[in-house]
């Protein structure tokens, strides 16, 4: 509808960055509009107030950014899911692969009680690795996903597929 038409021209796409070839859907100009971050934060609140959600994980880091706001929102706790070596307690933590080598992240191995209801967050799904290694994450800590949201999709990559029997939203698609 109009508003995410709004957003998605607020989105700045750069060529060959990080590398040539690729176009890098830079959402920093979209989230320093004032109405433009207003759209985005107030349609996933809307989204999740109702569904029971106990806890928010966001993906180190632009998932923080969309995670607190709406975990704020709803009422929920923020749980971050970060990059190896930085959470102070003891750390669950699972492996994946990326296109060149291999990555990790971490949740505190007492975030969560058995059966949480749990709401993943991140800005963008590609290939969906980060996401899948996401849920693995939470479920191996005893939590339920109940849904994944993102800002863009990049539907190209399928990786929606990779997450195949888990609900996933995403607001604007390439
Ligand atoms: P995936 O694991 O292949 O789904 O990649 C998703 C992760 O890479 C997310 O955490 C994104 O922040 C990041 N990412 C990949 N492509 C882009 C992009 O075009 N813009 C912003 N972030 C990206």
């Amino acid at each position: 509808k109009k508003e995410k038409e709004f957003v998605k021209n607020l989105v700045r796409s750069v060529e060959n960055f990080p590398e040539k070839g690729v176009i890098f859907r830079d959402i920093t100009t979209a989230l320093k509009n004032k109405k433009g971050l207003q759209i985005i934060i107030k349609d996933l609140t809307e989204r999740y107030k109702d569904k029971g959600i106990d806890y928010v994980v966001g993906a180190d880091a632009r998932g923080f950014i969309f995670g607190a706001a709406i975990a704020y929102n709803i009422g929920a706790g923020f749980v971050p899911a970060r990059k190896p070596g930085k959470l102070p307690a003891e750390v669950e933590s699972v492996e994946y692969s990326l296109e060149y080598g291999k990555n990790s992240i971490e949740i505190h191995k007492d975030a969560f009680s058995k059966g949480d209801r749990i709401l993943i967050v991140d800005d963008l799904l590609a290939t969906g690795g980060t996401a899948k290694a996401m849920v693995q994450l939470v479920e191996k800590l005893g939590a339920k996903v109940v849904e994944l949201a993102f800002m863009i999709e990049l539907a190209d990559l399928k990786g929606r597929e990779l997450l195949d029997g888990y609900e996933v939203y995403s607001q604007l698609v390439y």
